[in-house]
């Protein structure tokens, strides 16, 4: 049988391994962040009949400015955006793979900061951009003198600040992210894909866009959305960001049908986002229920939560998908990472954990 190494594979990508979340089918599936609601009747109907329309015309190519959908994001996001700041790609992870095309490449460098998603080095490496790794602050946390002092040190062309951080659940203060664009005379990349889940209140890296042409901020539909089979990330930024990334786009890359799911999505928002709330309860009451069988629950703006304390994490995992849950482990020594489900689902993970925990660790 070939292999990898029988092929003559570039010479950066020999030994690395593909992003790999395993695809398990359990009956609690709380690996991935996903929204584990369905979307509602409503927006189903209407997508449909969307899609059907767009099917009328797919002989032809769709509209590669996805001008329809551009305007529908403006609309969501406001913050006095205009769509000419808008981008959208097959996931966020398009998009931001897209800002490696465009603003790293060989000679360039990301600065990141982990344990933070992990897919941002990956970006990296496939586009042959060098990888810096900054350090936090206690409790995962980043404060502005922090982000400062290592972009000082390491001088990077792109900076990756996932707010609120993925897997920790930590949010990233605006004072954070104004410091190391001031400190930066490259692209800062502030990634929101957890962003409705943050309190009300708190702000998002949008209100900081105007004069400053070097932030993009990236957002999903994926998480809160309940979107995350559709495929649809987005970026804000100025309009001479969202020129560089028509560079390096493959050509008509949003599909018609795509295009025609998101905007039937988007034209019921507050319907597709009524989970928000009911979500961030599960969260609350998930980490209430961790930190009374002794486990250290780290605070989260986010719909997820790493929780430490676990004298053996892949045996706890192990015996977690056993019990037909299935939760991450991201090699974070002494911790995992669950997402919050359904109330149901919530349930069945509590009680599974009440079960799998020594009474000594109580
Ligand atoms: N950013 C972060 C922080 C994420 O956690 C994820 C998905 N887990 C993504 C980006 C990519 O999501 P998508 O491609 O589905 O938009």
């Amino acid at each position: 049988m070939t292999s990898l190494a029988d092929l003559p594979l570039r010479a950066d990508l020999v030994g690395r391994t593909a992003y790999g979340a395993p695809q398990l089918h359990v009956p609690v599936t709380l690996n991935v962040n996903e929204n584990t609601h369905p979307v509602p009747e409503a927006v189903r109907v209407d997508i449909l009949e969307r899609v059907a329309i767009a099917l009328d015309d797919v002989n032809r190519y769709p509209d590669r400015e996805f001008t329809a959908l551009r305007e529908a994001l403006t609309d969501y996001l406001g913050h006095g955006l205009s769509p000419a700041q808008l981008w959208a790609a097959n996931g966020s992870n398009e998009v931001l793979q897209q800002v490696f095309q465009a603003f790293g490449g060989p000679g360039r460098t990301l600065l990141t900061f982990p344990p933070t998603y992990s897919m941002y080095p990956n970006y990296a490496v496939t586009t042959g951009t060098a990888v810096a790794l900054g350090r936090r602050d206690d409790d995962f946390r980043l404060e502005p003198a922090t982000v400062v002092a290592e972009i000082e040190r390491t001088r990077p062309d792109i900076t990756v600040l996932c707010a609120p951080n993925n897997p920790t659940g930590t949010p990233v203060g605006l004072d954070t992210i104004e410091a190391a664009y001031g400190a930066t005379s490259g692209i800062l990349i502030v990634d929101e894909a957890y962003g409705e889940f943050m309190p009300k209140d708190a702000p998002s890296a949008l209100t900081l866009l105007p004069g400053r042409p070097r932030l993009a901020v990236s957002r999903t539909m994926s998480k809160a959305f309940a979107f995350a089979g559709a495929r649809l990330g987005y970026l804000a930024a100025d309009p001479a960001f969202t020129d560089a990334l028509r560079l390096v786009r493959l050509p008509y890359h949003l599909s018609a049908l795509t295009q025609a799911a998101a905007l039937g999505a988007l034209a019921h928002a507050p319907l597709m986002l009524q989970m928000v709330d009911e979500i961030r309860t599960q969260r609350d009451r998930t980490a209430a229920g961790l930190e009374a069988l002794g486990y250290r629950v780290w605070p989260s703006w986010t719909n997820f939560l790493l929780f430490g304390g676990v004298a053996d994490p892949a045996a706890l995992w192990q015996g977690l998908l056993d019990a037909g849950v299935l939760i991450r482990d991201l090699a974070i020594p002494g911790a995992l990472r669950v997402s919050a489900g359904t109330a149901a689902e919530t349930d069945v993970f509590l009680e599974a954990m009440g079960a799998l925990t020594p009474v000594g660790a109580r």
